[in-house]
């Protein structure tokens, strides 16, 4: 199964990712969990990316595509979801493309709709763990909290910084909101709330898929 998850900064793509690629044994492909990745080891593609990263700008289409490109040819043989990608319409003209010259055919692309006031409260309480990566809201605005799961340090994204999360939230309006009308045409959209709980969401998405 291939699918594609959309939605704003804070949506909870990337929880609802992790749950539904397990569920269907299907590859998570998370553009922005690459390029942090890459950041951290400082590669040449890290430095390329991190002044796009960190100010919350998109980072360059051919960098992008690049990635996308190795990984469908080389890993995704049991289906993905598109976690982050993509995130404008070039992108996602590439992307079929790109499907279409590999014989491969898209499922589903699922829309994830929060109210703008939600998605900037949980953009600003999201810790992530410095060591096991996971993602976990806190109650205050405070740092030095420590992972529920492993007891690491956990960091603040420097894109989850209120004035960042200002402008993705501009971005994403400009740039990835046009891709729903995208896949409508295609005849792959489905909307679904993402108020509630994790499970509720969940539960939401499967009726789908
Ligand atoms: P995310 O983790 O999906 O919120 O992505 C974090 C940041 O990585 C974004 O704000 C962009 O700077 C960059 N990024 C991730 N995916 C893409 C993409 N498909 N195209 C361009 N930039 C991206």
């Amino acid at each position: 199964m291939n699918l594609i998850l959309l939605g704003a900064p804070g949506a909870g793509k990337g929880t609802q990712a992790e749950i539904i690629s397990k569920k269907f044994d299907i590859q998570h492909i998370s553009t922005g969990e690459i390029l942090r990745d890459e950041i951290k080891k400082k590669s040449k593609l890290g430095e390329k990316a991190i002044k796009f990263v960190e100010s919350g700008k998109l980072v360059p289409d051919e960098i992008i595509i690049e990635i996308i490109k190795k990984i469908i040819g080389s890993r995704a043989k049991n289906g993905f979801l598109m976690d982050g990608f993509p995130r404008n319409l070039k992108q996602a003209k590439m992307f079929l493309k790109v499907l279409d010259q590999l014989g491969i055919k898209l499922d589903r692309v699922i829309n994830i709709i929060v109210d703008n006031n939600e998605v900037i409260e949980r953009l600003s309480t999201r810790r992530t763990c410095s060591v096991c990566n996971n993602v976990f809201s806190v109650d205050s605005d405070e740092d030095n909290t420590e992972c529920p799961k492993c007891r690491s340090k956990s960091i603040k994204r420097k894109d989850d910084d209120p004035e960042v999360i200002e402008h993705r939230l501009e971005v994403y309006e400009k740039e990835s909101r046009p891709l729903t009308d995208f896949y409508t045409g295609e005849g792959l959209l489905v909307n679904i709330d993402g108020s509630g709980n994790e499970k509720e969401i969940t539960e939401r998405i499967l009726k789908f898929l």
